[in-house]
């Protein structure tokens, strides 16, 4: 057994002071942490619960919502302006989890949510870079099929396992992060990290940095959006693969589209070359094939993923026709 204080933060300057405390770790809804505590993947010592820090969701001076880190995930997803302006996102939050874990877990918890790969949670027996550096990868050649197709690299090719995400990086947000010495802003596309050599370093967060709100600008496209999961059962399960996508259309030309990726990556996805490509052209299947081949040009998926790369093209098409009003 291994000795553990924990500690109720009682606001942000009493969490951003107990932040900067060396081995003290922030707990919001304990969903995943407390659970790799328990496997022993994650050796914590001290914990903090941030469940103090705001749960307010507010309209901001620009037009968009301010989502407090500690907002549950059932109460964003239930929110009347989420669900009227950002469709989208209370679409993703639903498709997450369980109705338990989903009015425990809060937004900050949800923006750092680990891997699920296998290999990672199993800490008796596997290797794992991301839990100790140089120790190798047994995921690479060994049960890959929920593993990454993009952005991967020789030191770790795990996905990431957030729905909330891939719409947050759909609708261009922004994550609001305090530390001691002041506040700053990080585009949620920018916040999660691919692993290179260092897949123990997920996001762009310091040690100190405490999550404070994420920040919805107005949408950026006025037309229908969707967000769909493919997974293995019908609910609490992770992402095959997932499409979070919103467009607006002028006459039979896509004015503005984003869309973003889940399960495919060690990040959201965001598919900035595809919304390239759409942007200005017609809505037609060849064009979405197109830009799908565009995005994805540079995916090396391992052996049990592959199938991963014409499943999210099916599903990118899929949704893009359905939200254009196409022809199939
Ligand atoms: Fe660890 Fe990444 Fe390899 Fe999984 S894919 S075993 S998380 S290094």
């Amino acid at each position: 057994m291994m000795p553990l204080t924990f500690q109720r933060a009682l606001d942000l300057e009493h969490a951003t002071g107990l932040a900067a405390t060396a081995g003290h770790r922030l707990l919001g809804g304990g969903t995943n942490l407390v659970d790799l505590m328990r496997k022993g993947v994650d050796q914590v010592g001290a914990l903090v619960d941030v469940s103090a820090l705001s749960n307010q969701i507010t309209q901001t001076p620009a037009g968009g919502l301010l989502i407090g880190a500690a907002t549950k995930n059932s109460h964003l997803a239930a929110d009347p302006l989420v669900r009227s302006r950002y469709p989208m996102l209370s679409r993703a939050l639903l498709a997450g989890a369980s109705a338990q874990i989903r009015n425990m877990a809060t937004v900050g918890g949800n923006l750092l949510q680990r891997t699920r790969c296998l290999y990672f949670q199993d800490a008796a027996a596997s290797r794992c870079n991301k839990r100790e550096a140089g120790s190798g990868c047994d995921a690479i050649g060994g049960f890959n099929r929920y593993h990454a197709v993009i952005g991967a690299s020789s030191a770790c090719i795990a996905s990431h396992p957030s729905d909330m995400c891939v719409a947050l990086a759909a609708l261009d947000a922004l994550v609001h992060v305090a530390n001691r010495s002041g506040a700053r802003t990080i585009a949620l596309v920018d916040f999660h990290r691919l692993p290179g050599q260092r897949p123990d370093l997920e996001t762009l967060l310091e040690p100190g940095d405490v999550i404070v709100a994420v920040e919805l600008p107005p949408p950026p496209f006025a037309g229908p959006s969707a967000y769909r999961k493919v997974r293995d059962r019908a609910s609490y399960a992770f992402a095959l693969v997932s499409v979070a996508a919103g467009l607006e259309m002028h006459g039979d030309v896509i004015r503005s589209i984003r869309i973003a990726f889940g399960g495919v990556a060690a990040k959201p996805w965001r598919a900035l070359r595809a919304e390239a490509l759409l942007q200005g052209g017609p809505a037609t299947r060849a064009h979405f094939e197109r830009a799908f081949d565009a995005e994805f040009a540079d995916a090396a998926p391992p052996a049990g993923a592959a199938y991963k790369l014409a499943l999210a093209r099916n599903t990118m098409i899929a949704t893009l026709i359905t939200l254009s009003g196409s022809a199939p």
